[in-house]
């Protein structure tokens, strides 16, 4: 079985929003519309503060409560464990929207659906053998990596031990994007 995660690296993050910028274009959207968003932290006292900047998107969680909640089913895990919305089916409740612990769905006013991240569904199941997102590779310091977590030797699964990797809530949904930070 695929499935399929990433580690993203704010260590390496200059927080350019070049990821961001490359999902909306790939995903025809208004500069308001997003599915990466980003959150500035600072540790630290001066003159010794550490500034981080982390990007955060579907985590495609294997215990997903966006799912859970979902009247309608529009909300599913599909193939890979890549979360999905399924637009026809999505009555724009907004349930998901409160219940995603990450706050990464966002609320198309034109269509009334909820959207989010697809990690690039369509390009990875059309390419399984080299699998990647706009993302990763609009990334200009290399600080993202997807691939597969059920492969020990993907570059992802070798990158998350190496690296020590954690999802940025612990066990909270069970995430499949780890951070180095
Ligand atoms: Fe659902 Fe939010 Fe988890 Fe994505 S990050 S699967 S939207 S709960
Ligand atoms: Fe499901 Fe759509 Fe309601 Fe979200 S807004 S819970 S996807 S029906």
């Amino acid at each position: 079985m695929t499935r399929y995660g990433m580690l993203i690296d704010t260590t390496n993050c200059i927080g350019c929003f070049a990821c961001r910028t490359a999902c909306q274009r790939q995903n025809g959207q208004d500069p308001e519309v997003d599915y990466i968003r980003y959150e500035e932290r600072e540790t630290g006292t001066l003159p010794f503060v550490h500034h981080e900047t982390v990007p955060l998107q579907c985590m495609h969680c294997e215990d997903a409560p966006c799912v859970h909640v979902c009247p309608t089913g529009a909300s599913y895990i599909a193939e890979g464990g890549v979360v999905k919305v399924d637009e026809s089916k999505c009555i724009g409740c907004r349930y998901c929207m409160a219940a995603c612990p990450y706050q990464v769905r966002v609320h198309n006013k034109v269509s009334g659906a909820v959207e989010k991240c697809k990690f690039c569904h369509a390009w990875v199941y059309e390419h399984p053998e080299t699998p990647s997102n706009t993302c990763v590779t609009a990334c200009v310091t290399g600080c993202r990596i997807f691939g597969d977590l059920d492969d020990p030797n993907s570059e992802l699964s070798r990158a998350i031990v190496e690296k020590n990797a954690l999802p940025i809530a612990g066990d909270l949904t069970k995430a499949k994007i780890f951070y180095v930070r």
